[in-house]
């Protein structure tokens, strides 16, 4: 039998509402689990055992008398800690947030709270959200499961290693440029980002809050549609957010059209990566779709535009950062002292740069060349985007370049980290719904297929995922880790 940590969603649903086993039991699967592999993998920073045993006994008492069953009632869960839960510390691994404890509760995790889900603890990221490896972490690397030597992707590389080692069910994780469905496809799990706008980012700590989205990362694509139903919906605290208005029809593949944008296959990506996507996209073919080869012009600005309006939006939402309201505090004569050496402290390079950088971007004479020019090609970006979907259903293309590399070979090069982001940030920059699925290896390391959707289109890309999956040979294929 497989063991309770390894089950899907679904799968512990199911078991949970036939008595095969309990909550509790379910819980502390998982939480033995974390005890024995997290020191390999620094994938959770804090594992909140008391209360996720007291959260499940609660749910267990409530079978017991026979309430009936949500399907995330008594689900051990992970949470990237740039994500509030109530009276927790969250620091989005950053020292600048050192003992800081969230007041309230994010509007995500109010939801699943509700819904009976079950917190095991915080998951370990690239500080503040900004990096592609989880290297930039002030709490050390997280490693990939696969191979503890590689990076897990990022910045939710917690959640990902969490998830593809079996330490929780489920995670969140945040996606302002990738760090959602990077992470998942470098650690061979389902990473969906929603559409901007459709879940709340209240008690998500903002980054560039014109790209940022809370996203989950499932062991298969029905479970990231079970968590997207929960999260779904606007507050009045995210003016940007709008109240949920999916239609929950499952799509059927046959008769959909699929298109394949072509700058999406460049120079410099895998051979052996191309080859499992375009594997992929066939056996969307052979279920149905139309394939079909589309152009997206303006896709080369992608990745210049999100470095820039990113930039601008993290220098100006990280300024609340001045030892005064939050977090950590350095002594100093004046106040401007203060400031400069807690930011100096408590920020870590990564963040500094990109502070840097955006406040150029920003400052006068610079505006209208960088900031400006970004906007306008973001526009050209998304009408990119609008066209084709005129044309297509969804897109398929690869997630990322390559496969999880060494941990350090790109540390000390930003650009070429940067440029593992290449394929995802338009999704972003666009504002529209994307998932990766696992479709292959290489050399035994996950690859992920990427599907992009029209604006508030996750059920088409969820399911068309979820299709696949059940095609795929590639959970056969997966071997424990
Ligand atoms: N890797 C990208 C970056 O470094 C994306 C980060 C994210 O989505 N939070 O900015």
């Amino acid at each position: 039998m497989t063991a309770l940590n390894e089950l899907t969603i679904r799968q512990a649903h199911n078991g949970l509402v036939k008595k095969e086993f309990t909550c509790l039991e379910l819980a502390r699967a998982c939480l033995a689990r974390i005890d024995g592999t997290n020191d390999d993998f620094n994938a959770f920073l804090e594992v909140f055992a008391d209360e996720a045993s007291e959260q499940a006994r609660r749910v267990d008492a409530k079978i017991i008398i026979g309430g009936e069953v949500g399907p995330l009632e008594g689900i051990p869960l992970a949470v990237k800690d740039n994500i509030l839960i109530r009276g927790k510390r969250s620091s989005s691994a950053s020292k600048i947030l050192e003992g800081y404890v969230a007041p309230y509760d994010a509007f995500v995790i109010a939801k699943l709270r509700a819904a009976g889900a079950v917190f095991l603890g915080r998951t370990n990221m690239d500080e503040f959200a900004m990096g592609s490896s989880t290297e930039n972490s002030a709490y050390g690397p997280t490693k990939n499961p696969w191979n503890p030597k590689l990076v897990p992707g990022g910045s939710s590389g917690g959640s990902a290693a969490a998830v593809a080692a079996d330490m929780c069910l489920a995670a969140l994780g945040s996606d302002t440029g990738g760090s959602v469905r990077q992470p998942a496809a470098l650690c061979g799990v389902v990473g969906l980002k929603p559409t901007y706008g459709s879940v709340s980012r209240n008690g998500l700590m903002a980054m560039a809050s014109s790209l940022d989205q809370i996203g989950s990362l499932t062991k298969t694509a029905a479970d990231a549609r079970i968590v997207f139903k929960a999260i779904a919906g606007g507050d009045h605290w995210d003016s940007t957010a709008v109240p949920d208005r999916h239609n929950r029809e499952k799509t059927d593949v046959k008769g959909l059209r699929v298109g394949v944008p072509k700058e999406f296959f460049i120079e410099g990506m895998d051979a052996e990566v191309e080859k499992a996507v375009r594997e992929g996209i066939s056996r969307l073919g052979e279920m149905g779709a139309t394939i079909k080869e589309v152009s997206l012009p303006h896709s080369d600005f992608a990745l210049a535009v999100y470095y820039i309006l990113m930039a601008a939006e993290v220098s100006s939402n990280l300024a609340r950062f001045d030892g005064v309201r939050y977090g950590r505090r350095e002594a100093g004569d004046i106040l401007r002292e203060v400031y400069g050496r807690t930011r100096a402290a408590g920020f870590g390079a990564e963040v500094r740069r990109r502070i840097m950088l955006g406040t150029h971007v920003l400052s006068t004479g610079y505006y209208d060349a960088y900031y400006k020019k970004a906007q306008q090609a973001r526009t050209l970006v998304r009408n990119d985007f609008s066209r084709v979907f005129e044309e297509v259903d969804l897109l398929a293309a690869p997630t990322t370049p390559t496969v999880a590399w060494p941990i350090g070979e790109k540390f000390e090069d930003p650009l070429t980290m940067y440029l593992s982001d290449i394929y995802t940030v338009s999704a972003n920059v666009a504002g529209i719904p994307a998932v990766s699925v696992p479709c292959g290896f290489k050399d035994g390391l996950p690859i992920g297929l990427h599907l992009l959707g029209r604006p508030f289109g996750e059920e088409t890309i969820l399911s068309v995922a979820e299709s696949y999956e059940q095609v795929s040979d590639w959970l056969k294929e997966k071997p424990a880790l």
